[in-house]
């Protein structure tokens, strides 16, 4: 069967990532599987206050990116309205990540609210994997604020930045 000439499927992974965990990279490792190009794709949220600026935010993931060979893999910011983006890139796909209990409201009505708003853009979950399904960056903020060890917890690429980012008062 001839294969279609737009067959190229590309999504956005986006999120506040403050800061990137392993929980994220095993969601971008499994879309970079599923799909021929992800959008990582930093949200520049005015409501929150993160701890880490945007581009630092931008400027781990690339690093982190670089040193794994990830291939396929766009690292960016964005602020406004997700299906914008999405639909800005030409991505038809929304990649986020869920976690036992804790993400599937939130989810629920995020999902709900992005498909009134284009429906033709469509969003895909991956369950979190059970020893991840504690990790949140909110976590890795209070152990590393507190000198903890957050060895395992981030991607090894950039535990020292994000370590000694977090050290600092
Ligand atoms: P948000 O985008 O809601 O501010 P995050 O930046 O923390 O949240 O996460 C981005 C996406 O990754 C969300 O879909 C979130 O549910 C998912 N995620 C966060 N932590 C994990 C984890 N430990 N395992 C799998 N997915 C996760």
């Amino acid at each position: 069967m001839e294969k279609s000439k737009n067959s190229s499927r590309c999504c956005v992974y986006p999120g506040s990532f403050d800061p990137f965990t392993i929980g994220h990279h095993d969601v971008l490792e499994r879309a970079i599987a599923m799909f021929d190009l992800v959008y990582v794709s930093v949200l520049n949220n005015a409501i929150k206050h993160p701890v880490f600026s945007v581009e630092e935010r931008v400027d781990m993931i690339q690093r982190m990116v670089d040193a794994e060979g990830m291939k396929n893999v766009v690292v960016t910011s964005f602020d406004g309205l997700l299906v914008d983006y999405a639909h800005a890139v030409g991505a038809r796909y929304v990649v986020r990540g869920l976690r036992a209990t804790m993400d599937f409201e939130y989810e629920f009505q995020i999902t709900a609210l992005n498909l009134h708003l284009a429906p033709d853009v469509e969003t895909v979950y991956f369950m979190a994997r059970p020893e991840h399904s504690f990790l949140s960056s909110s976590a890795i903020r209070e152990i590393g604020s507190m000198s903890g060890d957050i060895t395992g917890l981030v991607p090894d690429s950039i535990h020292n930045i994000i370590a000694e980012r977090l050290r600092k008062p």
